[in-house]
């Protein structure tokens, strides 16, 4: 993998673009590289190869277990080539290179598990009542997937959507987010290097309006996989009604974390911390309401307070940078405005609330808590995606409890807690896809994950995530 000439990938080619548009490096605010907007004439192109695939040639013949190794290799191959994907994600969406690394390190995995379970999806016979009839059960392929990633953490969210969808027998057409497409223009090089038939995966970028709108509501496509916020999920709905596509959202959270006062609290603290300044607060999972209880809050915020204040701001070029500007400037615009608005409206900043002084260029923003009397506040109920924890105590389980779901989120949501009973009632009541106790933001190819409410329709990861890509289509045969 070399190149920098960024293309998409169409029916197994790199082709030409009609137009670019430039893509910004978030730690200066300057452009840096040129990328191809696919025009709907692209995405026509390639979802009719991706059809073409589907049905005949090489790819539609192919048996599961060859397509299982063709996605083994793919695995090795982002693996064997992780230090350029990383550092082309971090380059393109200001995500630091030690994060950026640390992800991609277990992306190839995603690919492995699906090739290993590719011939493991099995069909079924049904004993009917009926002596002379036997039923088979054939799962088969849904069709042609289109999968919307956005841009943050790409090259994990295409790997939950690719791996099942192949190992099914699905074809694909990848669209990469307008914000920062490096790294999954890049990995189609992989993709054609693995082997894949021309036509079975196809990568592209554009701009949601037009292109991602064609792609998901292109007659051809049977499924659509979408990770992105809540509104652009209703458009991706509404695009799909014409042609009933069968749709898995996965979106936004405000995930709540509930610290109770018999945790291990400097492990908790340094918990909380990742959960909400890891990649700059701009993460699905990010676990941005912070539930305390009332007798250690002080405490526990002041710990807070000081392991933000000591976080290394900077270049998410240097290893020792811990947290990276946001990925757009209207990402940043929005932050201040809520920020401001809350604070306003009676918000306490225990920290942060600015721009970082010294860091005039790029998009960055200081980590930022806000403790909060009650849930009201925009910075309570609103995805910031950034590095904002609101803060408010709690007197009992049950309002702890009662707080925690009283969001239209359900992502994710973490507990704290040393006493065994109580983390199992709250695992038990809390409405959310993930539940992490005494840890944050754990993740394998083995486990499921989605959310509640807003927070999606669907589960990703996991044995189910290959079903979502098949239909089953029942044998009726008179012996
Ligand atoms: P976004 O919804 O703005 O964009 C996501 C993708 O949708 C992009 O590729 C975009 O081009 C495309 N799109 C936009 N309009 C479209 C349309 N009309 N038709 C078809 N496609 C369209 O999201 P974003 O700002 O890039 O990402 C941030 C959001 O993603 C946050 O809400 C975050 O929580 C969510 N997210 C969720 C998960 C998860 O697994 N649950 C993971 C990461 C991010």
């Amino acid at each position: 993998m070399s190149s920098t000439a960024f293309r998409n990938y169409i029916d197994g080619q790199f082709s030409e673009p009609a137009s670019t548009f430039d893509s910004i490096d978030p730690s200066t605010g300057l452009p840096w590289a040129t990328m191809p907007a696919a025009s709907i004439a692209d995405v026509d192109r390639a979802v009719e190869a991706a059809h073409r695939a589907l049905r005949s040639g090489p790819w539609a013949a192919m048996t599961a277990t060859a397509r299982g190794k063709l996605l083994v290799k793919l695995g090795d191959l982002v693996a064997a080539n992780a230090g350029r994907l990383a550092e082309l994600e971090m380059r393109d969406t200001g995500k630091i290179i030690r994060e950026t690394r640390a992800q991609i390190a277990y992306v190839g995995d995603y690919y492995r598990y699906y090739g290993g379970l590719a011939d493991k999806h099995e069909g079924a016979f049904i004993p009917i009542d009926k002596p002379d009839m036997e039923v088979t059960v054939r799962p088969e392929p849904i069709g042609v997937v289109a999968a919307v990633v956005p841009w943050n953490s790409q090259l994990f969210l295409s790997a939950v959507k690719l791996g099942p969808a192949l190992a099914a027998g699905c074809t694909v057409v990848l669209k990469a987010s307008e914000d920062g497409p490096a790294p999954l223009l890049a990995f189609a090089e992989l993709v054609s290097e693995a082997g894949f038939p021309a036509g079975a995966v196809n990568i592209i970028t554009g701009f949601g309006h037009d292109c991602g709108h064609r792609l998901t509501s292109h007659p051809l496509v049977a499924r659509v996989a979408f990770t992105g916020g809540p509104s652009t999920a209703r458009r991706i709905v509404a695009n799909t009604a014409e042609n009933l596509a069968y749709t898995t959202l996965e979106l936004g959270g405000k995930s709540p974390v509930v610290v109770f006062a018999d945790a291990d609290l400097d492990s908790a603290a340094n918990a909380v911390v990742a959960g909400i300044f890891a990649a700059t607060g701009q993460s699905c999972v990010a676990g941005s309401r912070l539930l305390v209880e009332r007798s250690i809050k002080d405490d526990f915020l002041a710990r807070l307070k000081r392991k933000a204040e000591a976080i290394v701001i900077g270049d998410p070029q240097d290893p020792a940078t811990e947290m990276g500007p946001l990925a757009t400037s209207r990402q940043r615009e929005r932050i201040e405005a809520i920020v401001a608005e809350s604070v306003a409206a009676g918000g306490r900043l225990v920290t942060g609330g600015a721009r970082p002084v010294g860091k005039a260029d790029g998009y960055y923003y200081a980590p930022t808590i806000i403790e909060a009397q009650d849930q009201a506040l925009a910075c309570v109920r609103e995805e910031l995606f950034g590095p904002v924890l609101s803060a408010i105590a709690f007197d009992s389980e049950a309002e702890a409890l009662a707080l925690a779901n009283d969001t239209p989120f359900g992502l994710a949501s973490g507990v704290f807690t040393s006493n065994l009973a109580k983390a199992h009632r709250m695992a038990r009541g809390v409405h959310a896809g993930v539940v992490w106790v005494n840890t944050y933001r754990a993740v394998s190819p083995l486990v499921p994950f989605g959310g509640y409410g807003l927070s999606g329709l669907g589960r990703e990861g996991g044995l189910d995530a290959i079903r979502d890509y098949t239909r089953s289509k029942s044998v009726w045969i008179r012996t």
